[in-house]
């Protein structure tokens, strides 16, 4: 923990946990020298957080497109012609096959996003089941489906929902230019119902629709102002898709400074949280990506798609990891996993203390393809 040094009268002290800051407070951080501000974020980073770890989620989109909502960035909107194809939801087998996927290639949580206003009853079971599903590969598991009603988010506890991803998009003030078929409000009540029930809430926003610094800051405060601060704060880089209005608008692209004093920002005001990179990763270099972890980002959505817009293919990722000695935050050991451990002990300590045992390819472990021959 450090003093900060915005200035004399007003010194406040970096690193602590607070649940009031005032929006002056917040663009004073925006507006410290950008040294200064990397210095501090990753001084609060590191005392909390092991630097050299990144935690890897990957996003499956469950349903696509054809949302009666008019978010401007959004392709999944059915009022924007952005050539998008609405699907149904897919079936719960093919998420769990994916989230296996996802998980053999190192990601630790696995989230579902479906494009509507708000949940249907009609669909809780088939949500249900592939929560379950996800939960059974050992894998943390987060949704992200609109506004909830009470015994929605009741029966999500009880299938073993960790996250639910609800974003605040911008400020409240500039949330009207962007949103206008729901309201800020109907968000942060979304959010303290998730909160309420004991679900981690992952919420954060959208950098680059046009917004001002000040609105950045006070999508933060609203986040950092809550009662809890969210466990999960994914910041989007706006990728702009033809057809959206923000496309049309023709709004120019974010510095990259900007983008990385937000991540920084995002750090020091909630510096337990894991700070996501999220949708426009495609579009950063392995440079500009350094400098987000370096300024305390400290999760990524890994994989291909990030619901209808490109990510970096997977062994990209694991390449700019490695050239930065960064790793996977822990994988989590699976019921089958462990099973697949018990089995493989019960027949290695026989072979150990003498026994015959005959080979077992149900057992064996391919090094090459890093994949057991069979499940
Ligand atoms: S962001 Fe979500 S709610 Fe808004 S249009 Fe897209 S899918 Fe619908």
């Amino acid at each position: 923990m450090s003093l900060s040094p915005i200035n004399d009268d007003t010194a406040t002290l970096l690193g602590e946990i607070r649940h009031n800051w005032t929006r002056q407070e917040i663009l004073e951080l925006f507006n410290m020298p950008f040294m200064d501000l990397l210095f501090e974020a990753q001084s609060i980073h590191r005392t909390h957080f092991d630097p050299n770890k990144v935690q890897l989620s990957q996003l499956c989109s469950i349903k696509t497109g054809g949302c009666a909502e008019d978010c401007k960035y959004c392709p999944q909107s059915a009022r924007y012609d952005t050539g998008l194809k609405a699907s149904k939801m897919i079936e719960v087998n093919r998420v769990v096959e994916q989230a296996q996927q996802a998980k053999d290639a190192g990601a630790t949580r696995y989230c579902m996003g479906a494009a509507w206003r708000d949940l249907k009853d009609r669909d809780m079971d088939q949500i249900c089941a592939m929560i379950e599903g996800v939960k059974d590969l050992g894998m943390e598991s987060c949704v992200t489906l609109g506004m909830l009603t009470e015994a929605q988010i009741g029966r999500f506890k009880q299938s073993g929902l960790d996250y639910y991803n609800h974003n605040v998009d911008t400020s409240e003030e500039y949330y009207k230019e962007i949103i206008t078929t729901r309201s800020y409000q109907d968000r942060l009540d979304t959010i303290s119902r998730v909160r309420d029930a004991g679900i981690n809430v992952c919420s954060g926003g959208i950098i680059g629709m046009g917004e001002q610094e000040t609105d950045r800051a006070g999508m933060l405060q609203t986040l950092a102002n809550m009662e809890k601060h969210p466990d999960s704060v994914p910041i989007n880089k706006l990728v702009q898709v033809k057809g959206t209005p923000l496309y049309d608008d023709g709004i120019d692209e974010i510095e990259n400074f900007d983008f990385i004093r937000t991540i920084a920002v995002a750090r020091i005001m909630m510096p337990k949280a894991y700070v996501r990179l999220s949708a426009g990763r495609e579009s950063m270099d392995k440079l500009m990506q350094s400098y987000c972890f370096m300024a305390g980002a400290n999760s990524m959505f890994y994989g291909e798609k990030l619901l209808t817009t490109p990510n970096p293919v997977k062994n990209k990722d694991m390449e700019l990891l490695t050239e930065l000695g960064m790793s996977p935050e822990g994988h989590v050991m699976s019921h089958q996993d462990m099973a697949k451990e018990a089995k493989l002990t019960d027949k290695i300590v026989p072979l150990k203390v003498g026994g015959h045992q005959e080979f077992d390819p149900a057992i064996a472990y391919n090094s090459r393809a890093d994949q057991p021959i069979q499940q």
